[in-house]
């Protein structure tokens, strides 16, 4: 794929973004522009297993965004798949010589936000902004651009070892890697890679790996207990909304950490049925982040402590839920040398930071940790985008020179 054909498919994504676990006229594009090429492509249930995902998008939200699919000009047939199997793929390319097998992270979906109108945003004057209420505010277009065009660099097979991409949804809010996991995906990957744009480096930086970030947890906790007449009986009720703000309490009151930074925030507690009425249920959203993996489960931990004693003074039942989750990311030196190196060979390639602190989470760290745990490498690239407003800001944009920066370098480290 020249430059005009990498930014005419990115474009195509970002026009019609679509929102975590709802990638599915992103995943019929893909498969489209890997037509007649030397791979194999797995999707459905043998990539993504999708039966623990909590707060899974409705049937009606599937059947609006797979319409929104067919509409934007997707076959029918294929969008009908992909959402009633999932989105994910897993495309395979075998080099001519043996080797290692490289596993690459790239990441789907958009967020629900939406997108600058201004006459001066990038898109607005190309004419291919979003405007179906989900924003590529992340660079996600342009990562599946770099999947998808590595692969159409790579068809001569001239390489050692061989290649899994693995296109990933619902990386925002930190729940698809690990459905991709569960589905064994990752299993058999030596050198595991993510690449994510940079939107505050200028085009031609190249981060060698993120390194640290915050292991994060994410927790939906339902409390259900009993409705009853607040005057005439309220000793017949079991009050589910004391039993989840007394949780609030005591989740906020959990002691730091000497070992590790930590964070907790309890972030949403909708309860009760009404002013007159012993409140029957409450459902609480909480997060836990560490900078250290088993404190993140340590916190967790405690945090289930805190909700199952306030539901039993209460005689109210909680359930709770993990929604996403990442670890921290301890990248290999060796992967982050040859990452080095491939970056040097380009000219394009202005800046090289060997390693930067991740500032955020990305679940690609999980994936990179599985691999590591069986014996494997693993190491997070970035590449300077350029972008005029931050990322998740409706201005954020990615310049697009940086999307086949991203693919020589790839390249180079596949070659060697
Ligand atoms: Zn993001
Ligand atoms: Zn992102």
């Amino acid at each position: 794929m020249d430059f005009e054909q990498l930014t005419a498919f990115r474009r195509e994504l970002h026009r019609n973004a679509e929102p975590a676990f709802l990638e599915i006229g992103t995943a019929t594009r893909i498969e489209r522009e890997l037509d007649g090429l030397p791979v194999r492509v797995l999707t459905g249930r043998a990539v993504q297993d999708l039966s623990p995902v909590v707060n899974f998008p409705s049937e009606a939200t599937l059947d609006e965004w797979a319409a929104r699919a067919v509409d934007s000009g997707v076959p029918e047939e294929r969008a009908r798949y992909f959402r009633d199997n999932g989105t994910a793929l897993v495309v395979d390319l075998m080099g001519a010589r043996p080797g290692p097998r490289w596993g690459l992270r790239v990441d789907m979906d958009a967020l629900p936000m939406r997108e600058s109108a201004d006459a001066g945003h990038f898109p607005v004057a190309n004419g291919f902004a979003s405007t179906n209420g989900a924003m590529h505010a992340c660079g996600h277009d342009a990562h599946t651009t770099i999947g998808v065009g590595l692969l159409h660099r790579l068809t001569d097979r001239d390489f050692a070892g061989s290649l899994r991409i693995l296109f990933q949804p619902a990386e925002e809010g930190v729940r698809g890697a690990q459905t991709m996991i569960d589905a064994g995906a990752a299993d058999d990957i030596d050198h595991m890679l993510a690449v994510h744009m940079a939107g505050d480096m200028a085009v031609g930086g190249v981060v060698g790996s993120f390194t640290g970030g915050l292991a994060t947890r994410k927790l939906k906790i339902d409390f259900v207990g009993k409705a009853s007449h607040a005057a005439g009986a309220p000793e017949a009720g079991r009050n589910a909304l004391l039993a989840a703000s007394t949780s609030a309490l005591g989740i906020m009151g959990l002691p730091r950490f000497s070992s590790a930074d930590t964070r907790l925030n309890v972030g949403t507690l909708v309860a009760g049925d009404g002013v007159n009425i012993v409140p029957s249920s409450a459902v609480m959203t909480c997060e836990a982040r560490a900078s250290d993996d088993e404190v993140v489960d340590e916190l967790v931990d405690r945090v289930r402590a805190i909700a199952e004693g306030a539901a039993l003074a209460q005689g109210v039942r909680v359930n709770i839920a993990l929604m996403g989750q990442s670890a921290t990311v301890a990248p290999d030196d060796e992967l982050i040398d040859l990452i080095v190196k491939a970056a040097e060979t380009h000219r394009e390639v202005t800046e090289i930071v060997r390693t930067q602190v991740l500032a955020g989470s990305d679940d690609a760290n999980l994936l990179i940790r599985h691999v590591q745990r069986r014996g494997g490498m693993g190491a997070y690239l970035m590449v300077g985008a350029g972008s005029p407003g931050p990322h998740h800001s409706e201005t954020f944009d990615v310049a697009e020179e940086s999307i086949p920066i991203a693919i020589d370098i790839l390249e180079s480290l596949l070659r060697g």
